[in-house]
């Protein structure tokens, strides 16, 4: 059992929920390849042609026949080329050869490849000899890629609901497609609130902050593919607050916000969404990112973030990407963030009941042995120390203390969307 603090829900709880109510967006188009880097593919791709088309060769040198390798003796006439692009057209008859290039076609008759390094020629490579140890150890098919080898024709070469990495996108070229079905990229718009809030470029008012969520938002949805409109910042106003997402909510399938989802007397988006739609809040057992606000408004899915930075982006990465991945019809398993486990290079005391990620470094012992370091603070404020790590190191709830040595999960922040 986790020892879960009461009245808390768990990050994966929470995840399971969400996943089950939210709706994939079923809207699919067909997209030029070039573009399909990050999208979710929508689509099962199945091979039309196999890979390599043909048996080719793997090294530059000549084709031919292995049955005549038994009483093979003395010189053997090169009667042709295999290029690639350029085949040799007919047979090749018994006794002979044909100089090939690597990923040129096997010419009919021929079965073994002799690399050229393994045969002496005269000067215009219209005869060879072969050594009596090389023509001892040659094998049937040597050196020959067979055609299918890679891909068989009718596999599933791609399967709906990843998210397309550039090797992906290069298997669908290599089928000769040129579009591929992808999702639809959900509209997103996206703001700040708060009333300390000030602009990137504007002059600080004292005692103010520069609006620094809006662009941890924003990088993370432009990284998973979402249109995002910048609806800049808000004030801590009732009217306002409502305003904007009445509109927002009528031109998009999700509002993302940061700040005002605690419990202060200025935090206004749970009771403006509750008026316009409806909310399922959340106290999720997870820190940094305790609030977190789930609602609806129409169709539009609202999910307002916690207005400290290193919340907005361990809750953004953790449980909304997942979430506007699912939407866009990623498969479970590609929402699901990397872990490896780790040797901790730390000490860590703290009180259990929620899971925690520490910003997190991996560096190399004096035995050259990969182990974790961890910030100096856990503070949810201090956005340097998202900046400091590559990653996040996991503490589920059930620990309160780390020591040096013990088997920690190490999350890349790469691996995150
Ligand atoms: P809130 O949840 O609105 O009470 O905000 C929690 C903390 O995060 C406060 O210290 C805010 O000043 C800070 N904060 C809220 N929004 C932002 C933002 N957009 N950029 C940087 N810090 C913020
Ligand atoms: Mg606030």
């Amino acid at each position: 059992m986790q020892t879960i603090k009461p009245g808390l829900t768990t990050l994966s709880d929470a995840l399971d929920i969400a996943f089950a109510e939210v709706g994939i967006v079923q809207d699919v188009e067909q997209r030029p390849l070039d573009d399909c880097f990050g999208a979710v593919l929508r689509r099962d791709v199945i091979a039309k042609v196999a890979v390599p088309s043909v048996d080719n060769s793997a090294m530059d040198g000549y084709a031919l026949r292995f049955a005549d390798f038994a009483n093979m003796t003395g010189a053997i006439d090169v009667i042709g080329s295999s290029m690639a692009g350029h085949p040799f057209e007919g047979t090749l008859p018994k006794g002979k050869a044909i100089r090939i290039a690597t990923g040129a076609a096997i010419p009919n008759g021929a079965d073994c490849v002799i690399i050229q390094e393994n045969v002496s020629a005269n000067a215009d490579e219209t005869i060879i000899e072969i050594r009596d140890d090389v023509i001892a150890r040659t094998q049937l098919a040597q050196n020959i890629r067979r055609s299918g080898e890679d891909i068989k024709q009718g596999t599933v070469v791609l399967s709906s609901g990843r998210v397309l990495r550039p090797q992906d996108i290069a298997i669908a070229a290599g089928q000769g497609l040129g579009t591929l079905a992808v999702a639809r990229p959900l509209s997103v718009a996206v703001f700040s609130t708060g009333d300390e809030l000030a602009k990137p470029g504007d002059p600080l008012p004292p005692g103010g902050i520069y609006d620094s969520n809006r662009f941890a938002m924003i990088g993370m949805l432009r990284n998973i593919g979402c249109k995002v409109t910048d609806l800049g910042l808000l004030t801590d106003d009732f009217d306002v607050l409502r305003d904007a997402l009445d509109s927002a909510a009528k031109t998009h399938d999700v509002i993302m916000t940061s700040g005002g989802v605690s419990v202060g007397r200025a935090d206004l988006l749970k009771p403006v969404v509750d008026q316009l739609g409806e909310i399922h809040a959340w106290k999720l057992a997870i820190k940094p990112g305790k609030p977190l606000m789930r609602g609806k408004i129409g169709d539009c899915l609202v999910l307002g973030l916690p207005g400290n930075p290193v919340s907005v982006l361990v809750a953004g990465l953790l449980f909304a990407m997942p979430l506007l991945r699912h939407m866009m019809g990623a498969d479970r398993s590609q929402t699901v963030p990397v872990r490896m486990p780790v040797r901790a290079g730390f000490d860590f005391k703290r009180g259990t009941g929620r899971r925690e990620w520490l910003r997190a470094r991996l560096v190399q012992n004096e035995d050259g042995a990969f182990e974790a370091i961890a910030f100096s603070s856990t503070s949810s404020g201090m956005l340097s120390s998202m900046v400091w790590a590559d990653g996040l190191i996991e503490i589920p709830e059930d620990c309160g203390q780390v020591v040096v040595g013990d088997e920690v999960f190490y999350l890349p922040l790469r691996g995150l969307q």
